[in-house]
Formats: structure tokens, sequence, C-alpha cells
């Protein structure tokens, strides 16, 4: 059974999709797409000897091997070019998933969806489709276990559309969230806008200088963000 989180990015992969899953770890998102008839193949990339051979034995006792290959290596150096249509990438830190696209943009050319799931940091991932030309198409938020996710789904377009005037709000909120504030939506930043409050409070009381200066007023600009959404 795969958790919510993952069932959710799933929900996303095209059918008939080549699929590459970087970082599988045990490789449950392309087994579960195999089997549920979305990708047609799929590859399963690793950094890790550990999950690596986790996602080897998953294939092999799943009876997958003709259809999901698994390999090691670094983000999509594992890629041949023009093989995948579709990538997902979840459960890291926006900042590590934008540099693995960044690194690979070669073998980007084929690919027409990327379904990102980033823990933290969504904001960096973002910034990444945008500087590179890829439009987001739909966001997703949701809570499983007490934690919260974002899962962005982006094909290649003019991302500018999607931000208009609000820049920097829809690149840190979402700009589809943003326009949604679902529950999940508005307990996540409320939760930061606390947060952010307290280190302001800390900074006020004790800080002094250039460089706290700087940080008060962006977190003070950040708090004043989150209100107005
Ligand atoms: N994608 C799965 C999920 O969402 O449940 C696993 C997430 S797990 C927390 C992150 C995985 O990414 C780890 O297994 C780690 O080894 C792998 N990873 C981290 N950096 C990577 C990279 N540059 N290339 C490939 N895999 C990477």
């Amino acid at each position: 059974q795969l958790s919510k989180r993952l069932e959710r990015v799933a929900s996303y992969i095209p059918e008939g999709s080549v699929l590459a899953d970087i970082g599988s770890d045990h490789a449950y998102l392309p087994c579960y797409s195999i089997l549920n008839n979305q990708a047609s193949k799929a590859i399963a990339g690793e950094v890790s000897d550990g999950p690596y051979n986790s996602a080897r034995q998953q294939v092999r006792q799943t009876g997958l091997d003709q259809s999901i290959s698994v390999r090691k290596g670094d983000g999509l150096e594992v890629l041949e070019s023009g093989e995948a249509t579709c990538i997902t990438i979840a459960g890291m830190g926006g900042t590590l998933i934008a540099s693995i696209l960044e690194n690979g943009k070669v073998k980007l050319e084929s690919v027409e969806r990327l379904i990102l799931q980033p823990n933290v940091g969504a904001y960096n991932v973002r910034q990444w489709l945008m500087d590179n030309n890829w439009a987001i198409i739909n966001e997703e938020i949701l809570e499983e276990d007490g934690k919260i996710y974002e899962i962005i789904v982006a094909e290649k377009g003019d991302p500018l559309k999607l931000y208009q005037d609000k820049k920097d709000a829809g690149l840190l909120f979402g700009p589809f969230l943003l326009k949604e504030k679902n529950p999940v939506f508005r307990k996540k930043w409320s939760m930061e806008q606390e947060h952010w409050k307290k280190i302001l409070k800390q900074i006020e009381e004790s800080g002094q200088g250039e460089a706290v200066a700087e940080k008060r007023e962006e977190l003070a600009a950040r708090i004043e963000m989150a209100e107005e959404a």
C-alpha cells in the first residue's frame, strides 16, 4: 500500500509514460505506476547503495524486472537522452530537487511532465521552474501523519503568466495553492507565520547590526505576505 503522499504524486503520471523516478528508495512509486497501468516503462534512479539495493529487491519481488530498470547514479545521469517522458522527484528538499534538475538539464528534452514533491523549500523548485521555462499546471498540498507536503506538476511553457503581479507570493506559496487556500494551506502558513514571529521577536530583543537589520526586514516582509495570503 502506497502512502497517500506518493499516491497523489502517482495520480499525475500521464498514461503510457516512460517514468523516471529519481531518488526512488524502495521503488514503490515505479512499481505502483506500472501495476496501475499509468507508466508503460519505468526507471528507478538511486544514488545510495542501501536504497538502490532495496529498489532492486522490491522490483524483483514484485516481478516487474521487465518493466522497471533500477539504476545507480546521481540525479538524471542514470537516464539516456530522450528516454524519459515523465520525471518524479519526491521526498527531498526543494534545493536538492532544483539542483538535480539543473545538473541534468540535457536529459530534460524528451520530458513532457515533471512531478516534484519537495518536503521543504518548494520556493526553490518554483524558482528553478520559472528560470527554465517550465509552467506549473497543477499543485496540491496535503497532510499525512502530521506532516504537510506540497506537490508541484509542471510542463514546458510560459511560467510568467502564472505569477503576473504577484511573483514573490506566488513563488513562496504556489500560484495554484494561493488561489485555492485550502485548510492544509492555511494551517501550514499560519504555523510558519508564528515561527517567523518568534524569530523576529528574538532578533529584536537581542540583535544589532546590518545583517540583523536585513534579516529583520526579510522576516517582517514574509510575515506580511503570509498575512495578506
Ligand atoms: N522518493 C521516495 C519517497 O518520496 O518516498 C524516497 C525519498 S527518500 C527520503 C530520498 C531518496 O533520494 C534517498 O533514498 C536518497 O538516497 C535519494 N537521493 C538523494 N539525492 C539523490 C540524487 N542526487 N540522485 C539520486 N537519488 C538521490
